[in-house]
């Protein structure tokens, strides 16, 4: 209804009003006024009333609006996670496929060689004597935290033969025991080292790790090594420690640098404290059977 038809209506209203008046009690003044406040009355209410149903049409359609921009809203936000979704699928496509063995590229003869799933567990030692008694203890627990996620990927087991003393050989790159006494068969030495006992830590290197000993007729690893940098694992956080710890392990496992983030093999420390989809395929593709083999090729 437009403005000008309501006025046009209560104007004929009002004409109506004042003719009845004058039918009923021609010689009432009073109640001609009377009539005429009533009609005014009337008029008044009627335009409250278009005015109330202009405003409950304008809601109305305010929350038609709100409606349309919620719905909009959800779509959008429904588009974008199906974008997501398509996103990390491809993501993680590509980071499954994405693991080499470290010996490919350097010692081709060695290539996928891999831990034997025997029953007995890996026994691993660590020197801690550059850290002190209470985060040593926190680093022996890190470094076990990191052991646990590749013997969940890989079913391997392995065992804490608690702190030893290492010899740690920069040109060599080895581990040795302080003491002398022969390695096991199979184990795994770790060591904290000094920023200034090695030339191969510093700048942006803050661990090193690989296989030490593989058969050379099963491409059985059966020891490794890593080594950290003090002064890094002491100033950095949990988060990064475990990312460190399980990225050189994962060296030890046989994995070389990976390209997708998704993989802990990816060279970069951060906050990813995952066994990624390639690093799981991978390792697990590098496994060997437990079997007797012949003489070790030691590195
Ligand atoms: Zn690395």
């Amino acid at each position: 209804m437009t403005r000008t038809a309501t006025t046009r209506r209560i104007a004929a209203a009002l004409g109506a009003v004042a003719a009845v008046a004058l039918l009923a009690t021609p010689l009432a003044p009073a109640s001609s006024a009377s009539a005429g406040t009533d009609s005014s009355a009337y008029a008044m209410s009627a335009k409250a009333r278009s005015s109330e149903s202009k405003a409950a049409a304008a809601r109305a359609k305010a929350a038609e609006a709100k409606a349309a921009i919620a719905k909009a809203r959800a779509k959008a936000a429904a588009d974008q996670a199906a974008q997501v979704a398509v996103v990390q699928a491809a993501q993680v496509a590509a980071a499954s496929t994405d693991f080499s063995s470290i010996f490919a590229d350097q010692m081709p003869a060695f290539d996928n060689s891999g831990w034997a799933t025997c029953a007995a567990p890996i026994p691993w030692s660590v020197d801690v004597s550059n850290l002190d008694p209470a985060h040593a203890e926190t680093q022996v627990a890190n470094l076990q935290w990191a052991l646990d996620q590749w013997a969940q990927t890989t079913g391997l087991a392995f065992q804490y033969a608690g702190p030893a003393e290492f010899i740690y050989d920069d040109a060599t790159f080895t581990l040795t025991r302080e003491d002398g006494t022969p390695a096991p068969e199979r184990h795994i030495y770790l060591s904290f080292v000094n920023d200034e006992e090695s030339a191969r830590l510093g700048g942006g290197t803050v661990g090193l790790g690989g296989p030490s000993q593989v058969w050379q007729n099963t491409h059985e690893i059966t020891a490794g090594f890593a080594i950290f940098r003090t002064d890094h694992v002491e100033r950095a956080s949990q988060v990064e420690d475990r990312s460190l710890f399980l990225h050189e392990l994962g060296h030890v496992m046989g994995l070389a640098h990976a390209q997708e983030t998704l993989n802990i093999m990816y060279p970069v420390v951060s906050d990813h404290t995952e066994v990624g989809p390639g690093d799981a395929a991978g390792v697990r593709s590098m496994l060997k059977p437990c079997a007797e083999a012949a003489e070790p090729q030691t590195f």
